[in-house]
Parts: C-alpha cells; sequence; structure tokens
C-alpha cells in the first residue's frame, strides 16, 4: 500500500531546502523533539539510509526523505529516494547544516526520513503462529526499548507488547536503537489490566523475571507459545503482574550488582527460550 492508504504509487515532488526556518524543517523538528507532535501527527523520525530501506522493503508509509548534498552523489541513496518518491514521499533536497539542525547531531546522516506510525491492534496476535512475544511492562527507556526490539527481531520473536504508561517506541532514540528492526517486530500497546486478561488466556508458558524468581531461567521446560514478562527498571515487577505468569524465573548473578539492565535480562531470556529454534 502507499503512503497515503492507496494502492496506486502517487509520483511524490522534489523540494529543495536551505532554510532553517523552512515550515518542513519545523515540522521534523518537532517530530524529532516531542512526543506531543508525534502523538498527533501519527509519523515519526529515523535517520540513515539503512533505516530508509529497511522501512521501504517493509512496505512503512513515506511522508518525507531529507537527503544531503552527499546522499546525492550516493547510488542507493539515490535508489532509496526515487523509491519513496514513487510511493507518494515528498523528497527534501536539504543541506548538511539543516540535517544537523533537524537531528541535533554535528555529524548527521547523509538521510533522514518521516515515516508513518504503525501498531498492531491486540485482537491481531495469533499466539498458535507464534515462537514467542515479548511484554515490557513500563518500560521507561528509550535506549532500552530499541535494544530489545532489535533483539527481538534477531531471535526471530512475534512482536513486543507494551504495557501501561511506556517510553515513546517512536522517539528517535528508540527508533536509532533498533537499528531498523522497528520496521520487521511488530508492536502492541495494552493496559495493564488488558494484559491481565490477555495473559490468562494465553496457551503456553507464561514466564515473568524477578529477582525473587525462585526458579533458575534455564531450569524451565518454556511451552511454545512462551510470553515473556519483564519488569519497569527501577521497579520491576509489581506483584499484580508477576501474578499471571505460570512460571517466574530469575537469572543467577555473581559479583556485586543488583540486577542486569532491562535490555540484557530480556536479551538472555529470549536466547534460552529460543534455543531449540536458532541455529547457525
Ligand atoms: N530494582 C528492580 C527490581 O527490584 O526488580 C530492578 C529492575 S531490573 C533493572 C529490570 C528488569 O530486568 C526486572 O524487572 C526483571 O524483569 C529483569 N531482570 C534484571 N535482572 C534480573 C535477574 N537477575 N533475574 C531476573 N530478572 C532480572
Amino acid at each position: 500500500m502507499s503512503a497515503h492508504g492507496s494502492d496506486r504509487p502517487r509520483v511524490g515532488t522534489v523540494k529543495q531546502i536551505t532554510s532553517h526556518s523552512n515550515p518542513i524543517v519545523k515540522e521534523i523538528k518537532g517530530l524529532v523533539g516531542q512526543r506531543k507532535h508525534r502523538a498527533q501527527s501519527g509519523l515519526f523520525v529515523g535517520e540513515g539510509l539503512k533505516l530508509a530501506t529497511d522501512a521501504l522493503d517493509a512496505g512503512w508509509g513515506v511522508r518525507y526523505l531529507a537527503i544531503g548534498p552527499e546522499a546525492r552523489e550516493n547510488p542507493h541513496a539515490q535508489q532509496a529516494a526515487a523509491r519513496a518518491k514513487a510511493r507518494g514521499a515528498m523528497i527534501l533536497e536539504i543541506s548538511t547544516a539543516v540535517l544537523a539542525n533537524i537531528t541535533r547531531r554535528d555529524n548527521p546522516q547523509m538521510v533522514v526520513g518521516v515515516f508513518e506510525q504503525k501498531l498492531l491492534e491486540p485482537a491481531a496476535i495469533r499466539p498458535a503462529d507464534a515462537q514467542v512475544w515479548i511484554a515490557l511492562d513500563h518500560v521507561r527507556d528509550p535506549g532500552n526499548l530499541g535494544t530489545i526490539i532489535r533483539t527481538a527481531d534477531a531471535v526471530g520473536a512475534s512482536g513486543v507488547m507494551l504495557v501501561g504508561e511506556t517510553t515513546d517506541p517512536f522517539a528517535v532514540e528508540t527508533v536509532r536503537a533498533t537499528m531498523g528492526s522497528l520496521f520487521h517486530v511488530p508492536l502492541v500497546k495494552m493496559s495493564r489490566d488488558a494484559f491481565k486478561a490477555f495473559a490468562r488466556n494465553w496457551p503456553g508458558t507464561v514466564v515473568g523475571t524477578h529477582l525473587k524468581g525462585s526458579r533458575d531461567y534455564r531450569e524451565v521446560a518454556y511451552k511454545a507459545p512462551t510470553l515473556l514478562l519483564m519488569g519497569n527498571e527501577q521497579a520491576g515487577l509489581p506483584d499484580d503482574m508477576a501474578d499471571t505468569c505460570t512460571e517466574l524465573v530469575r537469572i543467577p548473578q555473581a559479583g556485586q550488582a543488583d540486577s542486569l539492565n532491562l535490555a540484557v535480562a530480556t536479551a538472555v531470556m529470549l536466547f534460552e527460550i529460543q534455543r531449540p529454534n536458532l541455529k547457525l
């Protein structure tokens, strides 16, 4: 489907921009800086040619593709611009200074895209077709969320549920940390109450990770589809969320660290759950 919801490709336009006060530049800066703008517009910003190519390959809508002077000499960037344009995106030929201004970076990427947000409805989740889904309760750190989405992609997880009040999956820092996996991993939002009802009907293992978990995570026979529930960075999993789990496990630690970083703990769990399914 094209960026504007029609199957008929529309040819986009090309616009040169050198002014920092151009209204499109201001619009993109608003998307970078403010969650409110992303929520109102349903758009978000992603940086880099790889990310733009991932978005195009996965069929996500592209509103703008901004390309710097370097990209105009690069055949891969030109190809991405041609594909985006054929889908109705506006191509912005933009100066390096304006790109740096938009992305708040001294060395900006030569390609910056504005994409249409996409979330899966909870009713569209198909546990029967899944090996593992990940649920993150009140995840707060954009870097953690992006890293978890990237890891979910790497292990072939079916998707990530964002439970309760979470950081914005479409924030620039999150998108950056996904390294393009955002476009390949379905995301679902739900409240804690909705999650509890959902988990009660889950057909496989629902495993929560907890520093007070009584079982070693390596001793559990994970029954597919597995639903992996991870706690918030500061507070961990509250009791009512832990109660929805059929297993509560701990990753044993040596040394003085209180706990593992959330993204690291999620990766350790995912590679264990997916161990039988991952082959070199
Ligand atoms: N102070 C928090 C607590 O008491 O749970 C620490 C939270 S930890 C930084 C974030 C999440 O990572 C935890 O809620 C849990 O899901 C997971 N986690 C981190 N280390 C873990 C471990 N050793 N065993 C099990 N889960 C762990």
